[in-house]
């Protein structure tokens, strides 16, 4: 047992010298103190001695698991329900969160998610039913889909939408199959995909998880996709590109439709990233760009929590050319009954659909929510979403960018993130003590080191559920911040300072985790 107190959890970690002096030097906060609780770890705080629960000696029972059952005690605590309960609490308060303050993530659009929509989640003919159920019985539930995928459809200009796949990285590999499947089904299977260097990271890993070479298009000065560059390269070999727009720059492509005509010229298929979707929904229809395939983050665009907070939900919406290769199940109607077509049909029938990305139909819980938002905005509504998203990241940008670089600043407005670099930051003190003294000012860090196009760049994006009040908290929160690493203040190197856990070593944390506890004696055994 370790000398923390165990009791109330309070912060015991701020003891050597060098932590205090550093400490006494940050004097000048704007922000919020989050995360201040110390919490030890459930195996510390009870004993495997002893049990949390009265149950009566049980009778032997004969095992039935053929000799994979535990031949010893894996030593959990004995708590009871009120200790355990605190323990997870505690725990959960160290949690940042969407409904604790700001989380300025670049690309991952970490929006406040509206009551409305969890109401509507928890609707009991939502939530309690089966995808197993006959579907006389979960009518609504189609119909919830099948009204979804309308919206879909409509807000992109497209003719069609798998909804099963369940979040962006599945939705990217929804596409690429059903590129796979086209250029298969005439005969010309290609081997390359080409992706821009402004594209998301989970484009060339999709790619090449479809067995697919990847070969990069560089950027151009202006931190868009290099169009000569990329006719240069298009050729027989080539299925298709994957483009994200907006672009991790936080720009909009505004060549799309001529990269769309090149490479359909060329004979391959356009993928874009539509992740962030929620920078243009109700102003650019990608249908009108000519894009082929388009994932939407349902959990970006359309709230729905993500990350800690819940599953995501990635639908793929399709051109005429890749409709027919969309994956199984889908929902359709006929004689107003909604059926969830499970296997392929008939031989008349002009689906030639690539397979199965998942047991069931999606994920119906994020469908509900999304719908909700979307059905509560309304198509001008939604307009206005991504007009606020922009607004606010402009806000960002131009309220920064005396004290910050930004690297594309000049050439315009940005989207729905702001981008900056560390040029101009004092010697030795680089992005990431900017995002270690984001959390002493009580905020989660900014996306950083990403896009790799900008050196040391911070990527930051409020989302447009928040207000101008916040946004100025935290632009005060960052400004200090950022003051402080151009003028080279040393208690910056040392943050966080008021996180239950200060300056890790990062490289240790990803390289040499420690995933399993051991009982202190067996540790220092094993030193
Ligand atoms: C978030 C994001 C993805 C991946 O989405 P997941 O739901 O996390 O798999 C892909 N591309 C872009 C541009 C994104 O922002």
């Amino acid at each position: 047992m370790n000398e923390r107190d165990l009791n109330q959890g309070r912060p015991s970690r701020i003891s050597d010298a060098a932590n205090d002096s550093a400490i006494e030097a940050v004097t000048t906060f704007s922000g919020n103190k989050a995360l201040m609780l110390d919490e030890p770890l459930i195996f510390e705080l009870g004993s495997s001695e002893t049990c949390g629960v009265d149950i009566d000696v049980m009778e032997p029972v004969e095992s039935r698991l053929g000799g994979l059952e535990r031949n010893k005690p894996i030593g959990l605590a004995g708590l009871s329900e009120s200790e355990t309960v605190r323990h997870y609490t505690r725990l959960s308060r160290q949690n940042y969160a969407i409904d604790l303050g700001l989380f300025p993530l670049g690309s991952c659009t970490m929006k406040h998610n509206p009551r409305l929509n969890e109401k509507m989640a928890r609707v009991a003919g939502f939530s309690d039913i089966h995808p197993m159920q006959p579907v006389s019985t979960v009518q609504g539930a189609l119909e919830l889909i099948d009204e979804l995928a309308h919206w879909l459809k409509t807000l992109t200009g497209m003719p069609a939408v798998a909804m099963s796949p369940k979040a962006g990285a599945h939705g990217e590999l929804c596409g690429i199959l059903a590129i796979r499947a086209a250029l298969e089904a005439r005969g010309d299977a290609r081997e390359v995909i080409l992706v821009p260097e402004s594209a998301h990271g989970t484009n060339p890993a999709t790619a090449a998880f479809a067995g697919y070479r990847v070969e990069e298009i560089p950027a151009t000065e202006g931190g868009r996709v290099d169009v000569d560059a990329l006719a240069a390269r298009l050729g027989p070999d080539v299925a298709g590109v994957m483009i994200t727009n907006p672009n991790t720059c936080g720009l909009f492509e505004p060549d799309m439709r001529k990269i769309s005509d090149l490479v359909h010229a060329a004979g391959g298929l356009v993928y874009c990233d539509g992740a962030n979707f929620n920078a243009i929904v109700g102003r650019v229809r990608p249908g009108d760009l000519g894009i082929d395939a388009m994932h939407i983050n349902l959990h970006k665009t359309f709230s729905t929590p993500h990350g800690g907070g819940g599953p995501g939900s990635g639908p793929v919406v399709l051109s005429e050319a890749l409709a027919p290769y969309a994956p199984l199940p889908y929902v359709t109607k006929s004689d107003d009954f909604f059926h969830l077509i499970e296997e392929e049909q008939s031989l008349s029938d002009d689906s030639d659909t690539f397979g199965r990305m998942t047991a069931f139909h999606g994920q119906m819980g994020m469908f509900t929510r999304a719908l909700s938002y979307i059905m509560s905005h309304g198509a001008d509504g939604l307009k206005q979403v991504s007009e606020d998203a922009v607004l606010n990241a402009n806000y960002i940008l131009r309220s920064m960018d005396d004290l910050l670089d930004a690297p594309f600043g000049h050439s315009g407005p940005c989207m729905h993130e702001a981008l900056f670099s560390d040029k101009g930051l004092a010697d030795g003190f680089s992005t990431i003590d900017v995002s270690k003294g984001l959390i002493d000012e009580g905020y989660h860090p900014m996306t950083m080191y990403f896009p790799l196009v900008v050196h040391g760049a911070m990527l930051v994006e409020p989302t447009e559920t928040e207000s101008k009040h916040a946004l100025d908290n935290f632009i005060g929160s960052f400004r200090n911040v950022v003051t402080k690493a151009k003028e080279g203040d040393m208690s910056l190197l040392s943050a966080p300072h008021f996180a239950p856990r200060a300056r890790l070593d990062e490289t240790a944390a990803a390289r040499k985790p420690i995933l399993v506890w051991n009982e202190p004696e067996t540790a220092e055994a094993a030193e």
